[in-house]
């Protein structure tokens, strides 16, 4: 029996008196429509290296593992390691770690137990980490494919969001240097239990071979862009001369906003990445910012 049948996710958890662990943002998915979207948005094949982030009782693991691809799941909780492989002790195809993925070397695992070649990531992710696991994977230059996730819908359009929009920030701009994000459903409360208080969404991110964008200095890029989005409602001129992370002085940030040919009262939340890369290229040039 599907382990995302409700009838069948709840008999395994009383069954084994499991808790559900708030920290760790438990809320297991009980809808097979759902779970097949998230399946086929990451388009799992039997030639595929499968990263999945928190199986919890291994709905999600076991429809990958279904569609043939090596899995490799992570889950933290240990009291969810003897449940998880009994639940799945009918497929090869699987590897359960117990331990935390932001504590885990993923660049060693994936060079040890998939010769360095490129993996998909794919995980209905905790709440409260979400934004850390995407931004570490993307950091530490985490070979894979795609990461194909399950976040709260906010978030999701925080990622996707272009300039204009409220849900525009330095997410968006981190999460498309390194991606294509596309989200490919939106996906309500009922269907996880316990029902989280916020809807979901699933979101791919297609990792680039290359930023869209020339830089001479990333760590500057992306002090300027937290600097911009840190005092949003601020022009970006005082937002740049009052970040603690860089050093401009309000003239040398006018002056480069002025080479950068933007307007002087502009806001950050009107640039495109192109645009926060030629300022950063010029404050790097000027040798006014940060590392430089
Ligand atoms: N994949 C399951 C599903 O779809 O039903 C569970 C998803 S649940 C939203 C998130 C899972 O991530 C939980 O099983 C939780 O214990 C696990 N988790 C939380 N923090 C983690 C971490 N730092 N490292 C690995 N797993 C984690």
């Amino acid at each position: 029996m599907k382990l995302v049948e409700p009838a069948k996710t709840i008999e395994i958890i009383k069954e084994n008196n499991f808790a559900f662990q708030k920290k760790y943002g438990q809320n297991f998915l009980i809808d097979g429509r759902v779970l097949e979207k998230i399946v086929d948005a990451a388009q799992v094949s039997p030639e595929d290296f499968i990263i999945e982030i928190g199986p919890g009782i291994g709905t999600l693991t076991q429809a990958l593992c279904e569609r043939g691809a090596k899995v490799l799941a992570i889950e933290i909780d240990k009291k969810l390691i003897p449940i998880l492989e009994d639940n799945l002790k009918g497929y090869e195809n699987i590897e359960i770690i117990n331990d935390d993925v932001m504590k885990l070397d993923l660049n060693r695992l994936i060079e040890e137990k998939n010769e360095n070649r490129p993996v998909k990531i794919v995980a209905n992710l905790p709440y409260y980490i979400t934004t850390p696991i995407i931004m570490s994977l993307f950091e530490k230059n985490v070979p894979m494919i795609s990461a194909t996730l399950m976040v709260q819908k906010e978030v999701a359009q925080r990622m996707q969001a272009g300039p204009g929009s409220k849900a525009y920030g330095a997410l968006s701009l981190a999460v498309q240097y390194y991606s294509v994000p596309e989200i490919t459903a939106n996906v309500p409360q009922n269907c996880f239990i316990p029902r989280p208080n916020v809807d979901s969404a699933i979101i791919r991110l297609n990792r680039r071979n290359e930023p869209p964008v020339r830089t001479d200095d990333e760590k500057l890029l992306f002090a300027v862009i937290r600097a911009a989005f840190c005092q949003r409602r601020k022009t970006l001129q005082n937002a740049l001369s009052n970040s603690a992370e860089l050093s401009v002085s309000k003239e040398a940030a006018a002056n480069a906003i002025e080479k950068a040919q933007l307007p002087p009262l502009v806001r950050g939340e009107a640039l495109r990445l192109e645009e926060f890369a030629d300022l950063a290229n010029i404050l790097a040039k000027e040798k006014t910012g940060i590392g430089v």
